[in-house]
């Protein structure tokens, strides 16, 4: 199962897009690009809440 997560969709005026295998790497990657590039720490717990919120399932990865 895939994913494409969008920065754009998170509130950044941004092109960043993953596109990959659905696994908590995949959220860590959007994680660290938050902090990287936009400079706000976010915790795993809070994008993971944030990606839910746009409408993807993650139970699939959730432990
Ligand atoms: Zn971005």
């Amino acid at each position: 199962m895939t994913l494409k997560l969008r920065c754009d969709d998170y509130g950044f005026e941004c092109e960043f897009i993953l596109d990959g295998e659905k696994t908590v790497g995949l959220i860590e990657k959007l994680r660290n690009h938050f902090e990287e590039e936009h400079g706000i720490d976010y915790t795993m717990e809070a994008v993971t809440q944030m990606i839910t919120n746009r409408g993807h399932s993650l139970e699939s990865i959730r432990k």
